[in-house]
């Protein structure tokens, strides 16, 4: 990749008025290269397309759409070596996983592709007599996309191509520590055919270009997943401008593991769920609920697992666990490593910078044993290879921890009960629950999303989409006196 990217606004790559640089967290010596920051002039440029252009690509027709969502999702799954060797890269997770992040973009799009045709609206007789009434869903219009680092690729997928399928125009602000995944997804979406301005990357730091996208009157819907502060910041602009809003936002979920468990299958899950993507998954289970009888077997199985998990350079073979994405991100998780033996949980492993061959952002995940739910390790989310063990003397109890929080994204139990598994599946507060499975790992054709703290208006993902990228008309129709 070449040393300057651009920003893609109106159909051209335009150069912002500051640039910003972008390192690769494995090894900082390793720069990536510089990306433009747009101006507040460029984004009303961008605004001012996706105007113009929504309207001629809601009239291009069902099989234009469908065919550029094609061409957008095969471009990404036939690049996905590539792709994700570069996510990797920019973001710190292995390579498997940014391979496989970029690959599950691509289904986004194909997906999508699919659900342009299933566009099927209603119809019924007016209670008039000689009137007939006609329901249907239009693009809702203009979208502000907005975007985390962690899944940089799948996340924005997961919004722009609902958001193009239904017939919007886009302006997209990614992450800034993620811009290089963000210029290679949107140089595949400039090939795909989309009037000029339906498609536009504004990348920008959030607290300005992003503030500026969100209290824009020429925004009608912003779709927004990042940290609950930020959501609640972009809920007020929302709110004073009537602007349509989506979010997901933080958790802090808890995986139980029941006296009855398959212990082999309960670790595997707690250490994919804790320390997966370094910990700094939405997904992520943090919090570990654990049956009194099985505690500390369970434990010791896990610290065993935890300890043989390989932390490395995203792009070296055998690495299982990255850096963390940058050195503010660090700094707050040995913050986190200092309170939890502070607030007197007792350190297993981990929670320490290993020495490596390259200068990153690397720490060994951290088991905490003898955490009650009440410390701040398990009310605030850490974004952190970290998991604090819970001990709890009954199943009753592991479903009042799980549930005592102010999030509720996913939650997780591992038991080999039937009882148990419709028990807490019917009662856990979540918006995901997984029975002897991560928190972690979800599938794209079914929808996503939390109570609580965790979300805002309408789902994310598979056909449930469309309430948010869509607005419904009501047409009654008099054929006039026969
Ligand atoms: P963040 O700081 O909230 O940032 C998210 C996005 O919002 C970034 O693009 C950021 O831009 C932008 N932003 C920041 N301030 C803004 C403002 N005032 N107005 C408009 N946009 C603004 O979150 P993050 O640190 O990138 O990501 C981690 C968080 O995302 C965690 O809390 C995690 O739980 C959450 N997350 C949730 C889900 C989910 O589906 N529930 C999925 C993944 C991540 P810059 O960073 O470029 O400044
Ligand atoms: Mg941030």
């Amino acid at each position: 990749m070449s040393q300057s990217q651009l920003n893609f606004i109106a159909g051209e790559w335009v150069a912002g008025e500051s640039e910003t640089e972008n390192r690769n967290p494995s090894d900082i010596s390793d720069l990536i290269g510089n990306f433009a920051q747009a101006s507040a002039t460029q984004l009303d440029d961008a605004l001012a397309a996706a105007r113009r252009a929504q309207a001629e690509w809601a009239a291009t027709g069902l099989e234009a759409r469908q065919t550029a969502l094609m061409k957008i999702g095969n471009a990404l799954m036939e690049r996905s070596a590539e792709l994700g060797e570069l996510l990797a890269r920019e973001e710190g997770k292995p390579r498997a996983e940014g391979v496989g992040e970029v690959f599950r973009a691509g289904q986004f799009y194909t997906y999508y592709a699919a659900e342009v045709l299933r566009q099927i609206g209603d119809t019924a007789d007016s209670t008039r007599p000689g009137i007939e009434v006609d329901v249907r869903r239009e693009p809702v219009g203009v979208v502000a996309i907005i975007s985390p680092w962690n899944f940089p690729t799948a996340t924005a997928s997961w919004k722009i191509a609902p958001a193009l399928a239904f017939g919007n125009a886009v302006i997209w602000k990614p992450a800034n520590l993620t811009p290089a995944s963000a210029v290679a997804l949107t140089r595949i979406i400039a090939e795909a055919g989309l009037p000029a301005g339906t498609f536009n990357l504004v990348m920008g730091s959030g607290s300005s270009i992003g503030q500026r996208l969100v209290e824009s009157p020429g925004v009608d819907a912003i779709s927004f997943t990042g940290s609950v502060d930020v959501g609640r910041g972009i809920a007020k602009a929302a709110a004073a401008n009537l602007t349509k809003l989506q979010m997901e936002m933080g958790s802090k979920n808890a995986l139980a593991v029941m006296d009855d468990a398959d212990l082999g299958t309960a670790v595997t899950c707690a250490a994919g769920g804790a320390f997966g993507g370094s910990g700094q998954k939405c997904t992520a289970s943090s919090r570990l609920v654990v049956h009194e009888a099985i505690h500390d077997e369970f434990v010791e199985k896990l610290v065993a697992a935890t300890k043989a998990m390989k932390v490395g350079h995203a792009l070296e073979e055998g690495t299982q666990i990255g850096p963390v994405v940058s050195a503010g991100q660090l700094e707050q998780n040995m913050d986190y490593v200092k309170l939890a033996g502070d607030e007197g949980c007792e350190l297993l492993c981990g929670g320490d910078q290993p020495d490596m061959a390259h200068e990153g952002y690397y720490m060994n995940p951290a088991v905490f044993a003898g955490s009650s739910n009440d410390m701040r390790v398990n009310r605030e989310e850490m974004f952190a290879p970290i998991a604090c063990v819970i001990k709890v003397g009954s199943y009753d109890e592991a479903l009042s921890v799980v549930n005592d929080t102010n999030f509720g994204l996913t939650s997780g139990i591992i038991t080999k009960s039937l009882a148990r598994a419709t028990h807490f599946r019917r009662n856990a507060r979540t918006g995901c629950v997984m029975v002897n499975l991560a928190t972690a790992g979800t599938d794209y054709h079914v929808p996503f999303g939390g109570r609580g703290d965790s979300s805002f208006g309408p789902r994310e993902q598979g056909g449930y989409a469309e309430e948010f990228y869509t607005s419904v008309k009501t047409a009654y129709i008099s054929s006039g006196t026969p």
